[in-house]
């Protein structure tokens, strides 16, 4: 069966997400403020909307509530990703994921009921620290 995602944020790290989701078939609408972002993504994902989604307006109007899993991708307007974050719950969101900037925004993130917070640059490093470690071991 087709999922159906939204990723909010196409920067390097939620348009890797969006990239991926659709090329592996699922049904990807994609958001950004930024027209230029939307014109780069409009081919990729199943759709690409213009949106600022600190106004819950326009996310309502985007009949987001709808939408299963929500990738939250933005990265340095810390207020901006919390703020879209809290409304994302309130409508009801069953799984949403946020990309935290840092410590304090990714205890902010839990704390307001986000269901999965990554922080990428962290948890990549470390991710290969232990793959060099594993392979030392395994060249010794
Ligand atoms: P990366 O490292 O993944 O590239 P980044 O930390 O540099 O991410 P930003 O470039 O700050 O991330 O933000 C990612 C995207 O989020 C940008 O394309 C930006 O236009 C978009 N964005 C920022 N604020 C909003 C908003 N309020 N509504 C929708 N999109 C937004």
């Amino acid at each position: 069966m087709k999922r159906e995602f939204a990723v909010i944020g196409l920067g390097r790290f939620g348009g890797s997400i969006c990239r991926e989701l659709s090329e592996e078939g699922m049904d990807v609408l994609a958001i950004d403020a930024d027209e230029d972002k939307i014109d780069e993504f409009k081919d990729i994902a199943a759709h690409a909307v213009i949106a600022d989604t600190t106004d819950d307006k326009v996310l309502k109007e985007l009949g987001i509530r709808n939408i299963e899993h929500v990738i939250v991708a933005i990265g340095d307007n810390i207020q901006a990703s919390i703020l879209t974050t809290i409304m994302l719950k309130e409508l009801g969101i069953k799984t949403l994921t946020v990309k935290a900037q840092n410590d304090y925004h990714e205890k902010v993130l839990k704390k307001i009921g986000a269901d999965y917070v990554v922080h990428p640059e962290r948890d990549m490093g470390r991710r290969i620290a232990h793959s060099i470690i594993s392979t030392n071991i395994l060249d010794h």
